[in-house]
């Protein structure tokens, strides 16, 4: 392995191999020429570049250049980044693609992301269409052979479209009318992949444990995915089934239709209702319009209900401490309208009226921040020193694992990601945990969310995942980060977790397993 791979980068910058001069100038406007491999075109001369590369200092390699679309959408000039490289001798997986995808689209440089066929020579028209089968997105005649330049550092392959019809690939093209678009995009690109190299360092992940998708959350997605298996598509499911980017496109693709509200529901379809519950209007309208209704609602979140029609049957007002337009808050004031006044935090808590002070209960949303809604409950009990409350805690199990364990990772990282997305409630408190526990916090969706800049100078990053966000993004992340350099990689679990719920008495035989 080489030094530099096993410590600090050792002379820290970027090596650009192209096949051209015309390409690397492109790519290296005014650069140190010393870091530019020119590769030439094909196996026999990228395997004897790859062999030089490995003698350029520098702690990341880029592949520039051209490429030919195999994918109809991509235009001339477009720029394509290769998320993995297929050629005759393997697949050379590229886990820079990801967080570098991310910088370059934040920079305002569109960019494809997909798999990058090389070839030693140029792509008949016959193969163009066998190859879009495959998901590859464009060709090319070198990076393959070029990947062992690398040697362990971290490795990108950028690429602009020097044409995007029905033309072979080879030489004659890096002069077509396509070229001066395509290397003037391949320029814009140049100081993003100069940041990406300097960002290149060892690092420590401290994972976050527990973290990601609760019991909650996993049977709500089992609940669509069984009522998918059971009924077939479209099975339609009211507002986010939870709240994260990923399970919902996921979902969509298999025939799951999200939508806002009932009356977008054609009468008697199968439909589900998401982990946040709902009112007890909208069970009413599901009855009108005759919906097969599933009910994926949290449990936990259907006891906070239970509590609300409790008190509100024996005379409390319930001051309910949660985030106003909120899916679960929405659906819990529904349960006594009349009787819940909503509160945000502190500040609206001094200011709560109500028609007997003797007679007040608190309710809490599942997923707030375990410390902050102590703060709001001491205010409230002191303005109401009868309060009630329920007879457990309302913030469920994962919130407080999560923010629990959030907060240990925290006290030892430079920086903390959050994976989650921005409308997940308990993933935005995980991050405001992390900074109240002294380490700046992001929120992401995934690694393409992850900034450049954060990252500089940091050693240690802490990696925690909100109740919504699945764990295979969490080693998506994990991967992209390997991609700027070796990953250290430990596990800081203050829980674990056993809670399973069983599936809803709709879904037949297979509820309660
Ligand atoms: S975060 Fe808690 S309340 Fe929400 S779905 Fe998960 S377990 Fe249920």
């Amino acid at each position: 392995m080489r030094a530099e791979a096993m410590g600090e980068p050792a002379d820290p910058g970027l090596v650009v191999v192209a096949p051209l001069p015309l390409n690397a100038r492109a790519a290296r406007w005014g650069a140190d020429p010393a870091r530019v491999v020119h590769s030439g075109m094909g196996a026999r001369a990228s395997r004897r570049a790859a062999a030089r590369t490995l003698r350029v200092p520098g702690s990341a390699v880029a592949v520039t250049g051209v490429c030919v679309a195999i994918d109809p959408d991509l235009q001339t000039g477009d720029l394509v980044l290769a998320s993995e490289i297929r050629y005759p001798h393997g697949t050379v997986r590229i886990p820079a693609a990801g967080i570098l995808a991310g910088a370059l689209r934040r920079a305002g440089i569109p960019v494809h992301v997909g798999p990058i066929v090389s070839r030693p020579q140029g792509l008949l028209r016959s193969e163009r269409a066998r190859l879009r089968g495959t998901g590859a997105i464009a060709a090319d005649t070198g990076s393959g052979w070029l990947a062992s330049g690398a040697g362990g550092r971290p490795f990108a392959v950028l690429r602009a479209v020097v044409r995007s019809g029905q033309h072979q690939i080879g030489r004659p093209l890096v002069a077509a009318a396509g070229g001066a678009r395509a290397h003037r995009r391949l320029a814009d690109a140049a100081w993003v992949l100069d940041r990406w190299a300097a960002t290149v360092a060892p690092r420590h992940v401290v994972l976050a444990g527990p973290r990601a998708s609760c019991a909650g959350v996993e049977r709500a997605i089992e609940v669509v995915e069984r009522a998918l298996e059971q009924h077939g598509a479209p099975v339609y499911v009211r507002r986010q089934i939870v709240h994260n980017r990923h399970v919902v496109e996921d979902l969509e693709g298999r025939g799951a239709v999200f939508v806002e509200e009932l009356d977008e529901v054609p009468d008697g379809s199968t439909t589900v209702f998401s982990a946040h519950g709902v009112a007890p209007k909208v069970r009413e309208e599901a009855g009108r319009k005759e919906l097969g209704l599933i009910d994926a609602t949290c449990p936990l979140v259907a006891k906070v209900h239970r509590e609300a029609r409790q008190f509100a049957d024996q005379g409390y007002t319930i001051v309910l401490v949660g985030h106003a337009g909120h899916d679960e808050v929405e659906g819990t004031l529904g349960h006594a309208p009349a009787q819940i006044k909503l509160v945000a935090n502190i500040e609206e808590a001094e200011r709560v009226e109500v028609d007997d002070p003797e007679r007040v209960a608190y309710l809490t949303q599942t997923t707030l921040a375990v410390d902050e809604t102590r703060e709001v409950v001491r205010v409230l009990e002191r303005s109401f020193p009868n309060l009630v409350g329920p007879r457990s805690d309302d913030i469920c199990y994962a919130t407080q694992n999560r923010q629990d364990a959030v907060r240990a990772v925290a006290q030892v990282s430079d920086v903390v990601l959050v994976i989650g997305s921005r409308n997940s409630s308990n993933s935005n408190r995980l991050v405001e945990v992390s900074e109240r526990a002294g380490a700046p916090a992001y929120l992401i969706d995934d690694e393409e969310g992850i900034e450049l800049e954060w990252l500089e100078g940091v050693r240690t990053i802490g990696l925690a995942a909100g109740a919504s966000a699945p764990e295979r993004i969490v080693r998506r992340v994990l991967e992209a980060l390997g991609g700027l350099g070796p990953v250290e990689v430990e596990e800081r679990a203050v829980a674990v977790e056993s809670v399973r719920f069983g599936l809803p008495r709709e879904l037949g035989a297979a509820a309660g397993d």
